[in-house]
């Protein structure tokens, strides 16, 4: 491996100092630089985020029930230790600096933007108000400086999330929540006002195809047949299933989806009541969004049933069967993709920078050897946080073979084109205080952390 040779060779790439920049701070970026400060004993790691505070999806994804799952910061915070790192938080490429000025002050530039944007529904309605995409909700209740005015309205009785898929079952989970629950965790100010206010008794969760198709883990399920007080219904004619889902659930890859269809059989066989309720419903397509007689807003469905493709994929097909479910408020969870980044050749339809095994294509089959991606905007937005460290991984490793054995000097440095913009830059240590005074605050009012929503009020 070019990695490990160059760490033994005395004079190689490995000795000489190396200016690398990594852009975005959510795991795939702290994974890079990882590698890098290990893999190159001499180099300098700039981190850039363009939000004051660092962790990306961990922050603002991450359900705020789940603090185990966001405790992986400590991992990253160790990273941050080292002073071959420095951290530029509040600095977004395109805005506060050009990806022209990073390859003009850096030997390479690994691209680790993610994929925060949520995927298009194009349905007619899809502009009402109270209908959103998981991105923005989600980023409404972790305290996303963007969404924290989201116009999110609870007074009607129901929700709809489109789609089945771990963010849709987050979603779905937090709409229920009992407010004495959420109150002890890092929710945003803004949404626990609003959801502890909220009358929604009933959330639909959506699924294009059936149970076994659907995109949920067994252990996002489980936690929402042990939220207490909370009834979920499942139609006991969705899991019967057909032929080729049968075949489907027989594959040994379909591990999950078989611990998934037992624990909806037992959804179904131990009936349990309560005051909320989550309906899943299966083999449905979104049609329109509109307002009843009663002007209650309502979502019309296309009823599916499955159908080889040719090609050994099941797909979707309307059956002309419709049927409607009341909406108050919509929220649409099909997925997330990432954004174009300086010039590089961006993917539109699969959200990616374009790219092989992390290297990135500068244009239309013109690999660059100085720009490089990880994560999400690498990969589409799908996986774990865990999966970004191998992925970042493979990203340094074809740093490393295209990295010149002598790299000549860079003297300058990006902080005095940074103080020369007055670019309002944000250091780890920075982060650090912010950070104390969100748990300070937090511990007041015995909650983990309250988190600052407003940038100007951050910095
Ligand atoms: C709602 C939701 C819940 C999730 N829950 C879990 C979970 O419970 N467990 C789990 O393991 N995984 C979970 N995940 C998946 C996990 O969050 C991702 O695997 C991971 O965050 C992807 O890492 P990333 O670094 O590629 O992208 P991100 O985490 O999105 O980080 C990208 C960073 O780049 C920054 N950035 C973007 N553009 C620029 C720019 N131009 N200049 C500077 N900075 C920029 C962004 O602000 C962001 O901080 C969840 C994902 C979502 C969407």
């Amino acid at each position: 491996m070019a990695s490990l040779n160059r760490e033994a060779a005395p004079g190689s790439g490995a000795q000489v100092e190396v200016r690398c920049a990594v852009v975005g701070s959510g795991p795939s970026g702290f994974y890079a630089a990882e590698a890098l400060l290990k893999q190159l004993p001499k180099a300098q790691v700039d981190l850039f985020e363009g939000l004051p505070t660092p962790f990306g999806l961990v922050r603002y994804g991450v359900a705020p029930d789940h603090p185990r799952i966001k405790s992986v910061t400590a991992s990253f915070e160790r990273i941050a230790e080292s002073p071959r790192l420095r951290f530029f938080g509040n600095v977004h490429i395109g805005r506060d600096l050009q990806g022209s000025e990073l390859l003009a002050h850096y030997h390479t530039v690994i691209y680790a933007t993610g994929g925060s944007q949520s995927r298009a529904l194009d349905i007619p309605g899809i502009d009402r108000d109270n209908v959103f995409g998981s991105s923005e909700f989600v980023g409404w209740y972790n305290g996303h400086p963007d969404q924290r005015t989201l116009p999110v309205d609870t007074s009607p009785g129901s929700a709809v999330v489109i789609g089945m898929g771990n963010v849709a079952l987050d979603i779905a989970r937090m709409l229920v929540l009992a407010p004495v629950q959420l109150a002890k965790t890092d929710i945003a100010d803004e949404a626990l006002a609003v959801l502890t206010d909220s009358n929604i008794t009933e959330v639909c969760l959506l699924a294009r195809r059936g149970p076994v198709q659907a995109a949920f883990t067994p252990k996002e399920l489980e936690q929402l047949m042990a939220l207490p007080d909370v009834e979920l219904v499942v139609e006991p004619q969705d899991l019967q299933l057909d032929g080729a889902s049968e075949v489907q659930l027989a594959q040994p890859e379909s591990g999950e989806a078989r611990q998934n269809l037992a624990l909806l059989r037992r959804i179904v066989e131990r009936g349990q009541g309560g005051s909320k309720r989550i309906r899943f419903l299966f083999n449905v397509s979104p049609v329109e969004i509109s307002s009843d007689g009663e002007q209650q807003q309502c979502l019309s469905l296309a009823r599916n049933r499955l159908q080889d493709d040719g090609q050994g994929r099941l797909v979707a097909k309307a059956t002309g069967e419709s049927l409607r479910v009341s909406a108050g408020l919509v929220v649409h969870a099909t997925g997330y993709q990432g954004q174009a980044v300086g010039d590089l050749n961006f993917d539109p339809r699969r959200g990616v920078i374009q790219n092989r095994e992390g290297r990135a294509f500068a244009r239309e089959e013109v690999l660059s050897s100085q720009e490089f991606v990880a994560g999400w905007i690498k990969r589409g937005a799908s996986g774990v946080i865990g999966s970004n460290k191998h992925c970042a991984n493979e990203t340094v490793d074809q740093l490393l073979k295209q990295l010149p054995e002598a790299p000549g000097a860079i003297e300058k440095d990006i902080q005095v084109l940074l103080e020369s913009r007055g670019v309002n830059y944000v250091s780890f240590a920075d982060w650090r205080l912010l950070d104390a005074h969100e748990q300070s605050l937090g511990k007041a009012v015995g909650r983990p952390r309250r988190l600052i929503t407003d940038v100007p009020q951050m910095l």
